[in-house]
């Protein structure tokens, strides 16, 4: 509701709002801070943290801190504002990293001190501020980072991409997916090495979620249904890791369009035990989404006719109008 009303403000203004909107969640606690051992390049790490062990007021993480560790690359989960993620990407050969949607800057700047990584490239998949809101204030701290995305209204933009741009971080190949919908501008980055079959990973922001999609402020039930079909002709095994913790809801929607699909009940089990646990539910897979999400779903039998339509836009159309008010 809110985005809806913020869409038909200036950019400045609807920016403004929706800052003070999550601003508004954030609840502080007191923690514990370890020291920082390495040096990462071109940051004075010693200005986030500069004594053994230190107390800082900062909010409560929504999700543990996970690092996961694939063959070529690595992806540190940082968890920000109520529910959004942000991601410190890492080549582990070249130690170039690249951060998708740093909302929170100094989270961001501190686990790069914490990993000793050379932060290249920002990776923005869209211009909403809890995604894009950190951008300016990071470059002020790294001045030479690239900031890369597919919307003019993305902060401190300075490379602008389209369908299938490709560029490399370190080794890594990054592929830029046009998504639009949920905006206008909407880019997943879908991330390859080139000697390791098994590392695919893609960032896909507000577009697919795990279980769930964006909702279609500035698009159509056609765009989603390319969005997920582009998505969805990624290798099976490519990992998914969205912008936001919305799991759980997700998949209970998902229970209520399909009460008799198996994956989904085991999914939503799974994700209730991790999110009581305070663990993130990311990253699912291609493959896995094709089996839980509805909205990838929307040719199979079952889900168009819970949805009572003709066709897989219809369908799109419908269930997307129906889990905007689902509780
Ligand atoms: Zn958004």
């Amino acid at each position: 509701m809110l985005a809806r009303m913020v869409n038909s403000l200036p950019n400045g203004l609807s920016q403004q709002i929706t800052k003070l909107y999550f601003q508004a969640y954030s609840t502080s606690n007191t923690e514990a801070v370890g020291m920082y051992p390495k040096k990462a390049k071109g940051i004075k790490c010693r200005t986030f943290v500069n004594t053994p062990v230190v107390l800082r007021n900062q909010r409560r993480a929504h999700s543990t801190p996970e690092h996961h560790q694939f063959g070529r690359m690595d992806v540190k989960i940082l968890p920000a504002l109520k529910d959004n993620y942000m991601y410190l990407l890492i080549d582990k050969r070249t130690n170039q990293a690249a951060i998708i949607d740093p909302v929170e800057p100094e989270t961001v700047l501190r686990a790069v001190c914490e990993h000793g990584v050379n932060l290249t490239t920002v990776l923005t998949t869209h211009h909403h501020w809890d995604h894009a809101g950190g951008n300016q204030e990071l470059v002020k701290k790294i001045p030479n980072i690239e900031v890369y995305g597919g919307d003019d209204r993305i902060g401190a933009l300075t490379k602008k991409v389209e369908h299938n741009t490709i560029f490399n971080i370190g080794n890594m190949v990054v592929q830029c997916l046009f998504t639009p919908c949920h905006t206008a501008g909407h880019i997943c980055y879908f991330v390859t090495t080139p000697d390791e079959a098994n590392d695919s990973i893609v960032f896909t922001g507000d577009t697919l979620f795990l279980a769930g999609c964006g909702r279609f402020f500035e698009g159509t039930a056609e765009q989603m249904y390319g969005a997920m079909s582009i998505l969805g002709s990624l290798p099976d095994n490519t990992k998914v890791y969205c912008g936001h913790e919305y799991t759980v809801q997700n998949l209970k929607f998902a229970a209520h369009v399909e009460p008799k699909n198996e994956h989904i009940k085991n999914k939503l089990e799974w994700a209730i035990q991790r999110r009581e646990d305070g663990k993130p539910t990311v990253p699912s897979t291609i493959s896995e989404e094709k089996q839980i999400n509805p909205f990838m779903r929307v040719v199979e039998p079952a889900v168009m006719i819970h949805a009572g339509a003709k066709d897989a836009i219809d369908t799109m159309r419908s269930i997307r109008l129906e889990k905007d008010t689902f509780q």
